[in-house]
């Protein structure tokens, strides 16, 4: 028997979550038992801990949309036992069960290994929101980042973060979006160079072109702000749009793109072929300061989720939450 965290849904539709035992046969069918040392909490976690969001199919569920942990038993031969592993993405946690419990099973063709330079705590203190923020900056870079400062909204959160920290270390000027002016100390130590206040920028404005002011952004708000911030980009610079922490729709005019080029890009994490998997996850471990990641991190345990997918809802987690499985 081992720990898990069940959300179960009552008869009113009602969901809750708890710490229980479970044993390695209540587990869904996989080709890969992994023995989870560590998971996260990411904003997708959030509503899988809670309301569900339309993510989980069926219940009793165990969320966690990813894990690092050691291969205990595989039946395909690109994985055998002791072999460290990372999983994000593939609706793991959502639609199949996650990492939040000691022990998964997953489609062999989900995990990628562990890539030199990271072990399985570092893997999650990047987890999901990391990745993401690593396809971003690959996708910014394959566009061509220009001369102006690169801006990162929701830069306090573990998306933002992340791509503060890498944005910087690779020499470009950053300049963070936030809400949370207490996080200014936080986000200058991770490398940004100037902090724009969130109620700048969150607002629409009439105009579609404003002065060109972002070489890059990193974008995981959306909304009215991703909106605006189009406006703001100089020519030919791209937005990496990566979440909605602030709204899904886009009150935006087409002008920025057909007057200045401005490019829109989409990044998803989950369907992320795993050839490009295997580039981030490389380009992580040389690209993102091991000292800097550290300093994003909170560490928690699977008792403490309940509280923190609530939180990270509410947009009050800051940088990275580390869930010690073991
Ligand atoms: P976090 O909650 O850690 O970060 C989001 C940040 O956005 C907050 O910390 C806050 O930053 C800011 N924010 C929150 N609410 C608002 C608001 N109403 N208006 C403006 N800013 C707001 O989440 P993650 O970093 O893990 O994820 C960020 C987004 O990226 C989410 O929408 C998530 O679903 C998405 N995502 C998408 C992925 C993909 O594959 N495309 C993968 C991973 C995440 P601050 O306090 O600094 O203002």
């Amino acid at each position: 028997m081992f720990n898990a965290l069940i959300v179960s849904k009552d008869d009113e539709g009602k969901t809750s979550a708890a710490v229980e035992q479970i044993g390695i046969d209540d587990l869904p069918e996989g080709e890969v038992t992994v023995s989870v040392e560590y998971s996260t909490v990411n904003y997708k976690d959030g509503l899988c801990i809670g309301p569900g969001g339309g993510l989980v199919r069926n219940y009793p569920h165990v969320p966690g949309i990813d894990f690092a942990g050691t291969v205990e038993a595989s039946d395909d031969d690109r994985y055998k036992p002791g072999d460290k592993v990372v999983l994000t993405g593939w609706r793991v946690g959502e639609a199949h069960w996650g990492g939040y419990a000691q022990k998964a099973r997953v489609k062999a063709d989900w995990l990628v290994p562990l890539p030199d330079g990271l072990d399985t705590r570092q893997a999650m203190a990047v987890g999901t929101a990391g990745f993401t923020a690593m396809l971003a900056v690959m996708a910014l870079e394959d566009h061509g980042i220009r001369k102006g400062p690169v801006l990162v909204t929701g830069a306090a959160g573990g998306v933002g973060s992340v791509a503060t920290a890498i944005l910087a270390n690779l020499g470009h000027e950053v300049a963070g979006v936030t809400g949370r002016p207490e996080t200014e100390e936080y986000l200058k130590s991770l490398g940004a160079s100037r902090i724009v206040p969130r109620e700048e920028i969150n607002e629409t404005t009439k105009r579609p072109l404003e002065g060109e002011t972002w070489g890059g952004c990193v974008d995981a708000v959306g909304g009215a702000m991703l909106a605006r911030v189009l406006g703001q980009m100089e020519y030919g610079a791209s937005v990496a749009a990566v979440g909605l922490a602030g709204g899904a729709a886009l009150p935006a005019t087409v002008i920025p793109f057909l007057l200045r080029g401005v490019n829109l890009l989409g990044i998803d994490s989950v369907m992320q072929p795993y050839d490009n998997r295997l580039r981030a996850w490389q380009r992580i471990a040389k690209d993102l300061p091991m000292d800097k990641l550290e300093s994003m991190v909170q560490p928690a345990t699977l008792g403490d989720l309940p509280k923190l997918g609530a939180d990270i809802l509410k947009g009050q987690v800051k940088g990275r939450v580390v869930v010690d499985v073991k």
